[in-house]
């Protein structure tokens, strides 16, 4: 029995489509959503098994206070009331820098900005700390080395590129970045674009690779240098840049 509902996935910023039935209020079964614009039927083992998130009996619904060695249920007038009383008198003695976010999921993983920032913002402070710090470290590093703010990275502009390259990732099976199956299918299908996976497997985003080149295990870095080598020997890289290039 049960009802199927069309919903999103909200447990990372891809937000697929996904289906879920409905039995006395409770999901009791999950799948993707192949009319999805979004994902056009993926799904992740995350998506798979909202279920569980939803239902978890560790969920936290309302607020609770440690009292002693347990937690006890307070109302949520006296939680804002209690931690925005604490939360003052901390920056009255210590100033805002004193607070920093760690959080996990939507509100400071996939969404920092949106979310977390303006919240330390408005206190003052700005330290966010998260499993994506860890995740994407060297990455947003490098982001916050060429834009001068570690909390502004670049996305791929995927769809209008006309080469794309899969290093080391199925993308067609693992997501890895908005839009991946439409994204794989649009450059294995385009007789203008040209999608080129490196990966020592025949995997599925490799099957539908214009060229797959699987470098022996253990070769990555030789291989990124020669291509790198590559380039500058044969003049590639865009000429019009300053100086800055050239001295790399
Ligand atoms: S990739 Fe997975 S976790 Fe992210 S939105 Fe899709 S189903 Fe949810």
């Amino acid at each position: 029995m049960g009802e199927w509902k069309k919903t999103q996935c909200n447990l990372c910023a891809v937000a697929c489509g996904i289906e879920v039935k409905v039995e006395n209020n409770k999901i009791i079964d999950v799948r993707p959503d192949k009319t999805s614009p979004q994902s056009r039927g993926y799904c992740c083992r995350k998506g798979r098994s909202a279920k569980y998130f939803v239902d978890h009996e560790d969920r936290l619904l309302y607020p609770k206070k440690r009292v002693g060695d347990h937690y006890e249920r307070i109302s949520w007038e006296q939680a804002y009331k209690e931690i925005a009383e604490k939360a003052n008198s901390i920056i009255k003695k210590h100033g805002p820098r004193s607070f920093a976010l760690i959080g996990g999921g939507n509100p400071s993983v996939q969404t920092p900005s949106a979310t977390a920032l303006p919240l330390l913002k408005g206190i003052g402070s700005q330290y966010v700390f998260n499993a994506i710090g860890t995740e994407f470290m060297g990455y947003w590093w490098s982001c916050g080395r060429i834009l001068g703010d570690q909390m502004h990275y670049l996305e791929p502009d995927d769809r209008n590129i006309e080469v794309i390259i899969y290093w080391g990732s199925n993308s067609y099976v693992s997501h890895q970045m908005p839009f991946a199956r439409e994204t794989c299918r649009q450059f294995s299908e385009s007789a203008d674009k040209m999608m080129i996976v490196i990966d020592p497997r025949l995997s599925e985003t490799a099957r539908m690779s214009d060229m797959h080149i699987m470098p022996a295990l253990g070769s990555d870095s030789l291989f990124i240098r020669a291509l790198i080598s590559l380039i500058l020997e044969k003049g590639w890289q865009n000429q019009k840049r300053d100086g800055k290039i050239k001295n790399l």
